[in-house]
């Protein structure tokens, strides 16, 4: 019996259960990627050559196919590793699982729409062959109905699911799923397969340089984002010596509050159970910052469950109500789009969050709050925009939680911000940025500014403005919108709701 594992979101090879029980079940197993062309082209055809993300999984897979050769030679398997393709996958993997005569496919559950169904295709066209698709449980600790109401239906509202959620963990949940112990079922990795299955140029390596699928280097490698389970593992473990403070750190951008493991947890170069584990534990021993951190990882199940019951907010906001709201659009409403994409708005806090994520492909959590709550709520612009400008932008987008995030903001999300309560940029930056320290470090043209103007500059006097070698207008944008004024005009847009509830 042989079988081959397909990774997507579990680019690891330990705590994996894909490969551990594709490992228990098959006498011979292979282990393949697929650079999905389907996901691929149309960022190509968008002119996108450098784009962290693929660079991330590129590199994360040099990682994993170590690993994979690692594990096997310690059981004697010479040149096991990863089998890398380029295509479509619903193409690809029948094909490669032909070519190497397994009888069954072992994959991770993903559960965004579009992955689904893509799913549903190869699971139709490995039938056609007579091979099996398992799919398993591997990105959240608990999935898709496994936490219900009592009525058997699923949660709206975070706390009470929260709640359910701990009542229900124990270790059986948080364990691992060992690969090591089983990794003499390794196949050797299959040489000198056609380009006509791979859809790559031959070549020595077992994975294949960016360039060979289309894309060129981003900045990845300046940031502080170590790729692979072993740039993970770097960074839980620093996370883990600070972890008691998170509950006090997390809401300030400019210090080291989070833990900085989204896209390790998005392309599953780190176990969420293991996250749950370290969390659940030292929760347990009395450490309150573990118990925050827990919450959000809770958050994070939480939405993917939402996604599963609800798979219309994909596309719709949650409360139906809410998707009668009538937007700005036209040409005003792309041009304030647009300054606020580009951190132009003249709300120092809300453009220092702009230029970290167009810098870094990362926001912070308090700053996603204030630019999503500042495009729906300041400038009146529809959340699905905003939504796509994170997709597009974020090195950890995630569909579930993206979509929640801005459905929270927009208020037109399951247990989300009410719509009366608006964000107020400026009292957000006074609080979270007392001293303006993350504003400085991405719009340096404020820096000479006081601890209190460099929140509001057009507040500075002519001579305060000069004395810091300030024009507005020129420098740096006057605000794009009154805030009082935009208050009240959302308090009119929303009204819609409230006569519809
Ligand atoms: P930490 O504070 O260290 O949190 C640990 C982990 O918990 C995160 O890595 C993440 O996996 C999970 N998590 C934390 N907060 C949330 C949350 N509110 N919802 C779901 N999971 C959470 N998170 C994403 O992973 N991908 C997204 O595309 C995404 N888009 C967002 C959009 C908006 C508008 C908002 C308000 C939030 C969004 N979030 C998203 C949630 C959150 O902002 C990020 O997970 C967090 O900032 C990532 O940084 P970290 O790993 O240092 O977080």
């Amino acid at each position: 019996h042989q079988a081959l594992v397909w990774v997507r979101r579990d680019l690891r090879a330990d705590d994996h259960a894909a490969l551990h029980h594709a490992l228990r079940a098959a006498r011979r197993v292979h282990v393949a990627f697929v650079f999905d062309s389907t996901l691929l082209e149309p960022l190509r055809a968008a002119g996108i050559r450098a784009d962290r993300r693929v660079e991330f999984i590129r590199d994360s897979l040099v990682d994993l196919d170590a690993q994979l050769r690692a594990l096997g030679l310690s059981h004697g398997v010479e040149g096991c590793g990863l089998t890398v393709l380029h295509g479509d996958p619903v193409e690809r993997i029948p094909a490669l699982a032909r070519a190497l005569d397994v009888q069954a496919v072992y994959a991770a559950h993903d559960d965004e729409p579009l992955a689904l169904a893509r799913d549903a295709r190869v699971r139709g066209a490995l039938a056609d062959a007579g091979i099996a698709l398992h799919t398993m449980k591997d990105h959240v600790v608990f999935e898709r109905a496994e936490v219900m109401t009592a009525a058997g239906t699923p949660y709206g509202v975070f706390t009470p699911y929260k709640n359910a959620w701990l009542r229900k963990i124990d270790p059986f949940f948080l364990r691992a799923w060992p690969v090591a112990r089983h990794a003499a079922a390794l196949a050797p990795r299959p040489t000198a397969l056609p380009q006509a299955l791979t859809g790559l140029a031959p070549g020595a390596e077992a994975v294949p340089a960016l360039e060979a699928i289309g894309f060129e280097r981003s900045n990845l490698h300046t940031l502080r984002l170590p790729t692979g389970s072993r740039g993970a593992d770097e960074l839980l473990d620093e996370f883990l010596d600070r972890i008691d403070a998170y509950g006090e750190a997390r809401d300030f951008p400019a210090i080291k509050g989070p833990s900085y493991l989204s896209t390790h947890l998005r392309f599953g170069t780190l176990s969420i159970r293991r996250c749950a584990r370290e969390a659940w534990q030292r929760a347990q021993a009395g450490s309150r910052g573990a118990e925050v951190w827990l919450s959000e990882l809770i958050w994070r199940d939480f939405y993917h469950q939402v996604l599963h019951h609800h798979p219309r907010v994909a596309a719709h906001a949650f409360r139906p109500e809410y998707d009668t709201i009538a937007w700005e659009h036209g040409a005003a409403a792309d041009r304030l789009f647009a300054a606020w994409a580009e951190g132009r708005t003249g709300y120092p806090l809300v453009d220092a969050a702009m230029l970290q994520l167009l810098q870094t492909g990362y926001m912070h959590n308090r700053l996603r709050m204030v630019s999503a709550s500042f495009l729906t709520k300041d400038l009146g612009i529809d959340w699905r925009r905003g939504e796509a400008w994170f997709a597009r932008h974020l090195n950890d987008f995630d569909l579930a939680a993206n979509n929640g995030g801005w459905q929270w903001a927009a208020s037109s999300g399951c247990d989300a911000q009410p719509y009366f309560r608006i964000f107020n940029p400026v009292s957000q930056s006074l609080k979270f940025d007392a001293q303006g320290r993350f504003i400085r470090r991405y719009l340096p043209q404020l820096a000479a500014l006081n601890d209190r103007l460099i929140h509001a500059p057009w507040q500075a006097s002519p001579l305060e403005l000069q004395a810091a070698g300030i024009t507005l207008g020129q420098d740096y944008p006057r605000p794009v919108v009154e805030h009082d004024q935009a208050r009240e005009r959302t308090l009119q847009r929303y009204a819609v709701v409230k006569s519809r509830a």
